[in-house]
């Protein structure tokens, strides 16, 4: 059984490396973002969009409970003010507490007939799974990821705008690498990818040749 953990910015590439790892290696895949996305989504359907509120944290619990694979698979959770009341939401202690065991059980679940786990997120290689047998960290430049987050947006029928996107990009950087608790970083032994230049099929390839399966 392997652990894969892919970690780095909005939009690098994270979510489609890791789905084409977990289809070509026979792995169970989670995107993590998804978690703090449903919590955020949660929060907002409940008008509860204030992360100091009295009650926060019981609506937070309550989301938790409500959660499943189906519900994580929302279209509504994609959009982009959803992730950034996500980063909000993410950077709140008791959050990422009751996110930990969430994740970290997944490991001990895997179904006989699976490979191992590739998870995708900010803090996967650092806090989830320091002992991960792989990790990568992706980057791309910021331009391109809000050129590649700008013509999802659009696919889906979003009217943002390119500038808008990277507007809301940088500040979810900026708010992801600079938060106290598991902040978007490389581990210190995740191996570097940039997407920048690469084809998906480039990325993939790298990302393979790392992994001894
Ligand atoms: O990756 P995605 O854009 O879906 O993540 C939404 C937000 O969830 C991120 O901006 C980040 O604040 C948070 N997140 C996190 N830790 C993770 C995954 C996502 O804090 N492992």
């Amino acid at each position: 059984m392997i652990i894969v953990a892919i970690d780095g910015p909005a939009a690098s590439g994270k979510g489609t490396l890791a789905k084409r790892l977990a289809n070509e290696l026979n792995l169970i895949h989670l995107d993590t973002g998804k978690l703090y996305r449903y919590i955020a989504w949660h929060l907002q359907q409940h008008q509860h969009d204030d992360i100091v509120a009295n009650a926060f944290e019981q609506y937070v619990q309550n989301a938790i409970d409500d959660m499943d694979l189906s519900a994580l698979g929302d279209e509504a959770l994609l959009r982009e003010e959803v992730g950034k009341f996500a980063s909000k939401v993410s950077a709140v202690p008791f959050v990422r507490q009751q996110l930990v065991p969430l994740q970290r059980n997944l490991a001990k679940n895997i179904p006989a007939d699976k490979d191992g786990l590739v998870l995708d997120g900010r803090d996967i290689g650092t806090v989830i799974f320091p002992d991960a047998d792989y990790k990568f960290f992706l980057t791309a430049d910021p331009d391109i990821r809000a050129q590649r987050r700008h013509q999802e947006l659009q696919a889906k029928g979003d009217a943002v705008t390119l500038q808008e996107v990277s507007d809301a990009l940088q500040l979810r950087d900026d708010n992801d690498s600079k938060r106290a608790l598991a902040p978007l970083k490389p581990a210190n032994d995740a191996i570097h990818l940039d997407s920048t230049d690469l084809s998906i099929d480039e990325m993939v390839k790298q990302a393979k040749n790392c992994v001894k399966h």
